[in-house]
């Protein structure tokens, strides 16, 4: 897990030892001060030589604004390398997620992944920059305290490391409640941002069914159960802090009472007291650094473990070590005994075989649950077959590149997803590096131009998050136009019109028409009207493909199909 962390540190190792390197001399300056007060108060005053305390308070002056220097560029430069850092970690796990297979985002709740690309990766930036740093640091002070405390007064040393031992007990302790605490915060924000993304994408939802009230109550929970971590964690950090403050005080109080009959005996001078005493205090600085160092650390590596936990799920689809690109292909689609299952139990099908001809439009009609959109979903490789084969022109799906194999599929669904930016964004989303031209093309054979012209800004117009802003239809004339500029030779139109009434369904279906032109076309439909201009229908039942023909010897046969069609259209 170290190992996995200070990974993230070799991009950036001038950085690192530009904090550090500077981190160590101001911590070597601090040691400076106490030693120069015991010398003024104790050889200095008592020989009334003024002009050397003046010199030496000239000294130090530079030396701390060398300390000041060096400060700035500890919290400065320290921070940028922890944000660095936490910037790259969140880059590979974005980058990774966007890797990850469909499975993945069927089983994982959309405000959970987002949790984790935010909130989780927050405070591994303290941790990448206080981490080694303090550390180090610390220990250094530490020791380096600890030598110049025994050699001013070994007693009055040996008295405080008899106290020492309850004090680290005290806080190890503590923190293994911090640490707890603040895991448990970490899991109930998680919950909120599942709720939120919830509540929030399904407001129409919420709406419709007036169920606000219950929505509020299901998020209080959640902010409840935050509000009380929280709590917890702010309480055991309240023990924490005020205990420490508590033993640092009683300590001085020891050495104040300790020194001050050791003084009183001739054991010790009054300088010594004095600059033991600011010894001290910087000895239980870098002591609390190190606890609070042990919090940072909590937290970030908690954060840290949860995003090693994503970044070790191995996308379940990946690309054979010899995958070839494919071509722009023909269009010719053969299943070959193919079974399938979501969760390797039950089979959605299990022995499918068909062959589509490059070029050939057919239909694939049943009832609903029959697996349709997820024999659709397998040409495109978004899940993985567990038995036979599918290929396209000849060519073993699994043997090219997902990237080029999906870039020959287009695909039209029910629900379009329209991405927050302009039309012209949105359409160009099937080929970023499209032209006005092109774009507007499109658009045109999407029926789409005459709409987008009406609208406030044309093309620039900006769509509302999810595309709220448009109609059923014109939603569906932009993803339309999106797939006649990616000009895929293979197309899927699953349940593409579904959604629509009757009048917008007529002029969608005129655009799909135009779109199948010169292109293997999968429908999927449940109106069997919208299939007229498939040469072959499919008939996909939970028993597998029952029925294959043209609509009349399908009609003639008089099965599930003519009982499917009298049921819509009457005899
Ligand atoms: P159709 O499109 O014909 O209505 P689907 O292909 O959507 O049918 O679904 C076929 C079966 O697979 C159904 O039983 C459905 O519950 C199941 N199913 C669909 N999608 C998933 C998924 N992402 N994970 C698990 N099971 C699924
Ligand atoms: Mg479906």
């Amino acid at each position: 897990m170290i190992r996995e962390f200070t990974k993230y540190y070799r991009a950036h190792v001038p950085l690192f030892l530009l904090d550090f390197g500077s981190a160590f001399l101001a911590s070597l300056l601090d040691l400076v001060f106490p030693k120069v007060v015991n010398i003024v108060i104790d050889d200095l005053l008592p020989q009334r030589n003024i002009q050397l305390v003046i010199r030496i308070g000239i000294f130090l002056f530079f030396l701390y604004i060398i300390r000041y220097i060096l400060g700035y560029i500890v919290h400065y430069y320290g921070h940028t390398l922890g944000t660095k850092i936490e910037y790259d970690m969140r880059q590979d796990l974005f980058n990774h997620i966007q890797k990850l297979s469909f499975t993945y985002f069927d089983n994982n709740k959309t405000g959970h992944i987002m949790s984790r690309i935010v909130n989780d990766l927050n405070e591994i930036s303290e941790l990448a920059h206080h981490g080694p740093e303090d550390l180090f640091i610390a220990s250094v002070t530490l020791i380096g305290t600890f030598f110049i405390l025994l050699n001013t007064n070994w007693q009055l040393t040996l008295l405080i490391f008899a106290i020492m031992p309850f004090m680290a007990w005290f806080s190890i302790s503590k923190n293994q409640q911090m640490e707890q605490a603040f895991r448990n915060t970490r899991l109930k924000i998680a919950d909120i941002n599942a709720q939120l993304e919830d509540s929030i994408s399904g407001i129409r939802e919420v709406k419709a069914f007036t169920n606000e009230d219950y929505e509020k109550i299901k998020f209080q929970f959640g902010n409840e159960g935050f509000r009380q971590a929280k709590q917890k964690a702010y309480k055991t950090m309240a023990e924490f802090f005020s205990g420490m403050d508590f033993l640092s005080n009683f300590i001085n109080l020891v050495v104040l009472i300790a020194g001050g009959w050791l003084c009183y005996s001739n054991m010790m001078t009054t300088g010594e007291l004095v600059g033991f005493l600011l010894y001290v205090s910087m000895f239980l600085q870098p002591l609390r650094r190190i606890m609070s160092l042990l919090e940072i650390y909590q937290s970030g590596m908690a954060g840290f473990r949860r995003f090693r936990e994503i970044m070790e799920i191995e996308p379940e689809i990946v690309d054979k070590p010899g995958a070839i690109p494919l071509d722009k292909v023909r269009g010719n689609i053969v299943f070959d005994n193919v079974a399938f299952s979501y969760d390797n139990k039950t089979e959605v099908f299990s022995n499918i075989s068909f062959k589509i001809n490059a070029g050939e439009t057919v239909a694939f009609v049943g009832p609903s649950g029959a697996g349709k959109t997820t024999l659709a979903s397998l040409i495109p490789r978004f899940y993985e077959i567990e038995e036979g084969a599918i290929y396209i022109d000849g060519i073993d799906i699994r043997n090219v590149t997902q990237k080029s194999l999906r870039q020959n599929i287009g695909i039209v669904q029910q629900n379009v997803f329209l991405f927050t930016g302009t039309v012209r964004d949105n359409i160009a989303y099937g080929k970023p590096d499209a032209s006005d031209e092109e774009i507007i093309k499109a658009a045109k054979k999407a029926n789409a131009h005459d709409f987008i012209m009406e609208l406030e800004n044309g093309y620039d117009t900006y769509i509302g998050e999810r595309g709220v802003k448009l109609s059923g239809g014109q939603k569906q004339r932009l993803a339309i136009a999106r797939i006649f500029l990616k000009d895929p030779p293979i197309l899927i139109l699953d349940e593409a019109t579904s959604a629509l009434d009757n009048e917008t369904e007529q002029i969608i279906q005129e655009s799909l028409f135009a779109l199948s032109k010169n292109r293997t076309t999968l429908i999927i439909a449940h109106r069997l009207a919208t299939i007229r201009h498939a040469g072959r229908i499919f008939v996909l039942t939970k028993d597998g493909i029952v029925e294959e023909g043209s609509h009349q010897e399908l009609i003639s046969k008089q099965g599930l199909y003519y009982r499917l069609y009298n049921a819509q259209f009457g005899s």
